[in-house]
Order: structure tokens, then sequence, then C-alpha cells
């Protein structure tokens, strides 16, 4: 090769990077620290590509991985938007400072305030995106649905031994016994825990399918669930699924009280994101109609904003696929401050 045509390669090679640089410094990239792993969460980050030109980089982990990664990057962090799964791992991450508050009116308008972190003078710091309501599934031959209308029931002792459950201290039993200090008081909901201890039927073991499972069976008489995991089954492609649901009634607690327990699925702007705007922009393009069906639908939950419905035959069934049932409207970001409490008095009582 004569010295000549080696330079223009050069040249040319130094153009093109060049040309490649500013590429670089002009392609928004967003990056989303997520413990949410569905397909269709792909739709939403496309169309969010599609009409902003921002690329969404994701970063994927179950929700303690997130939030390890989030600690040890402290303030070099590159996230931008954290997803996290249940109100209790939010505002866990929101305690140790990871997040940033924004003040976003598209939000506040959209997510119901019972669905969201607390305001404070500097905005609010997660939300919601999607919403499960912790409903009983129950063996209508051995209980009647009267027994069970409200969580405060189950700790009857006429409901000795029939009880099944997850974990106390899983986060979606944690949130709930939060909810129960936050509307009754300490001494009251640890008076209720113990009863409902005294309840189980069996020591706690599995996810919440396992209760609705061990419902159908005969295990248990009531078993404790998140609504997603009973809309899944019925929903399943596996007959035997199906046929576990046809065992086993559902029952939406405290509908003439206080209303049925809500969670959320949500999200967050991160504590040390560079980008700040665009940060908030996908935050308030989560909420919007289209983002929250997909968001929804993926996990068989509700929309978290206000307003939107989707079209889940399983959701219709668990009372509506605009959550028409009566939920309990606490503050979810109220509700959290009893967390810690709450995991005292599991202790106390013995609901490992
Ligand atoms: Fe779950």
């Amino acid at each position: 090769m004569t010295l000549r045509k080696t330079l223009t390669l050069a040249l040319s090679a130094l153009t093109i990077s060049a040309l490649a640089g500013t590429a670089i410094a002009q392609d928004r990239v967003l990056n989303l620290y997520s413990a949410r792993h569905y397909q269709s969460d792909e739709l939403i980050f496309a169309e969010f590509t599609r009409t902003t030109g921002i690329r969404i980089n994701q970063v994927q982990a179950d929700d303690a991985g997130i939030m390890a990664r989030l600690r040890a990057e402290g303030a070099a962090s590159p996230a931008d938007v954290v997803l996290l799964v249940d109100a209790a791992r939010l505002a866990l991450a929101d305690s140790q400072g990871m997040f940033r508050p924004i003040q976003s009116a598209a939000l506040n308008a959209a997510i119901p305030p019972n669905l969201r972190a607390a305001a404070t003078p500097q905005g609010v710091t997660w939300y919601g995106f999607s919403a499960r309501a912790r409903v009983i599934a129950f063996d209508p031959a051995r209980v009647r649905p009267e027994q069970i209308a409200t969580y405060e029931q189950l700790s009857d002792p006429a409901l000795r031994g029939m009880i099944c459950s997850r974990s106390g201290s899983h986060p979606y039993n944690l949130t709930l016994f939060a909810a129960m200090i936050e509307r009754h008081g300490e001494a009251r909901t640890e008076t209720w825990l113990r009863g409902v201890v005294a309840n189980l039927g069996r020591a706690p073991v599995g996810g919440d399918t396992d209760q609705i499972r061990a419902v159908a069976s005969g295990e248990c008489a009531i078993g404790i669930t998140n609504s997603y995991y009973a809309a899944r089954l019925m929903r399943s492609a596996r007959p035997e699924d199906r046929a576990v649901m046809e065992r086993v009634r559902l029952l939406h607690p405290n509908q003439a009280t206080s209303g049925t327990h809500m969670n959320v699925a949500g999200g967050a702007v991160a504590r040390h994101t560079r980008q700040p705007e665009m940060a908030q922009q996908f935050m308030e393009f989560l909420a919007t109609p289209f983002a929250q069906r997909t968001f929804a639908d993926a996990n068989n939950e509700f929309p978290a904003a206000r307003g939107v419905t989707i079209d889940n035959p399983a959701l219709r069934a668990l009372g509506g696929a605009s959550g028409a049932f009566k939920q309990d409207e606490l503050p979810l970001g109220d509700v959290a401050r009893h967390l810690t409490t709450a995991q005292r008095l599991l202790d106390r009582t013995g609901f490992r």
C-alpha cells in the first residue's frame, strides 16, 4: 500500500470516528434499572423511543439486586429511572435516599394519592404504575364468605387451622400489616396478628400461588394472595391450573368497610441521575393510557392511573378491569412508615 493510500484510509477512518462521536453525543439514552421482566414492557419502551427518540438502556435484576447495585454505585450511578415491585421495597429504597423527588402535575393528576409516596415540599419520590389487590381464596365447602368478609376477621378463633399464607415478612404481607397498623394502631394489630398466627393451618411456605393451590387441594380453607396470581391461573394454558381456580372462590375483603388492601409496582427518578428532565419525561410516559394498559396487562394487574380500563377477562372476573370494587384508600406512603413496626410485631408474634 502506498503512503498516500494509507494516509487517505487513515483520514477517512478519522472522519468516520469523528462522525460516530457526534452521533453518540446526540444519541439520547435513558438508563433504566428495572425489577420488572415482561415482554410487554418492551412494547412500552419501544413506543417511548419511537415518540421521543430517546433509547432505553435496561439493567435488569431482582428488587434486592437493583437496590444493592444502586447502593454500590452511589453518586456515580448512571441510573436515571428505577422500577421496583411492591410499596415496601419502594419505600425502603426511598428511605435509603435512592430516589430524587419530582414535581409533576401530570403524575399527580394521573396517579391517585393512595398509590404513591407522600408528597413533601420537594415533591413526590415514587409513583405506583400498576396495582394489585390482596385478596382471599377460599374453599366454599369449609368457610362461608361472611366469616372472612374482612381482614380483621382472619383472627377469629372459629377459623383455627384454616389459613395458609406465605411468609409474614414478605413485602406483600408486610405492607398489608403496616396498613393494619396505620388504621388500628400497633396494639390492636399485634393482637390481631396473634389470632392470625393461631389460625395458620401450616407453617408459612411458598408464594401466593402455593396458597391458592393449597386451598384447591383441601390442605387449607383460606389462602391470602395477590390478585394477579389468581388471574394468572385463570388465564393459564394448562387445564390443571384452571381446574385449581374452579375449586376455589375469591373474595375482596372489607367491601363494606375500609376497602381491599392495594399494593403497587412502581417507579422513581434515581437520586443521582444526570438527566432529570428526561427521567421525569419517561415517568410521565408510564402513566399514559397506552403504557398503563400494557404495563398492567403484562401481569394481570389493574392500571394505577385513574380512568384507564383494560380488557382482560380474568380482571373482569376479579371485580372489573377498572378495579370496580372498593379499594383501601390509605396512602401507601403513610402505610410505609409502619413497615419496621410491622416487622417487629411479626417477630413478637412468631409469624415467620
Ligand atoms: Fe408477585
